[in-house]
């Protein structure tokens, strides 16, 4: 199914925008997806964290996060006292890239719309892209993730703060604490 813009814009909820990605033949990913990867968590969450795309868990599973990453990310957010189940969790593309690749540029221009409307249905009050790649998509930005870190930005009227990708720290143990420095960012700015 080809679907149009409008018919994202006008999804009334997030179960409805969930439903058009299961059925979206937008770009090239649909071709290799076990399952869609819509993102879930609190309809009304105040934090909302946006990564890059699907892994092979989360292909698997349809679950964003899941996997030792997801772990990690729990641990992050359960440190700043925002529980998994208080936030909501998406990505940049709803299916997965073939060997967790980054997705193309036409790629995440073809997904954004869904990513796009989740946020103005969730009307976050903090959003933190974790990862280059996300960060690049909300901000229409192509700078270094140190240039972009540590700092406020705005996606719209909405603060946003980027930090590193939970898999790069995993990569990385020396991005915890600048990690943790961002992620104090944000669970400050939760508390204007
Ligand atoms: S990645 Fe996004 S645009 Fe591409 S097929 Fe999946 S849901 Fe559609």
């Amino acid at each position: 199914m080809t679907l149009l813009g409008d018919e994202i814009t006008r999804a009334e909820s997030l179960a409805e925008v969930a439903e058009l990605i299961r059925g979206c033949e937008r770009c090239r990913l649909c071709q290799g997806r076990t399952h869609t990867v819509p993102g879930e968590g609190n309809p009304r969450a105040r934090l909302m964290c946006i990564g890059e795309g699907p892994g092979a868990n989360e292909d698997e599973t349809g679950r964003p996060f899941v996997g030792a990453a997801g772990k990690l990310l729990d641990q992050i957010l359960g440190a700043i006292d925002c529980p998994r189940e208080s936030v909501f969790i998406a990505n940049i593309v709803k299916c997965r890239p073939p060997q967790n690749r980054k997705p193309l540029p036409d790629e995440a221009t073809a997904c954004l719309s869904f990513l796009h409307r989740q946020i103005a249905l969730v009307q976050p009050t903090v959003l933190l892209a974790m990862g280059g790649t996300a960060a690049e998509w909300l901000l229409g930005v192509k700078q270094s993730l140190g240039h972009l870190r540590n700092q406020v930005h705005r996606y719209g009227s909405i603060p946003l703060v980027v930090t590193y990708h939970p898999a790069a720290l995993l990569r990385n143990p020396n991005w915890k604490k600048p990690t943790w420095d961002d992620v104090r960012i944000a669970r400050q700015l939760l508390e204007l």
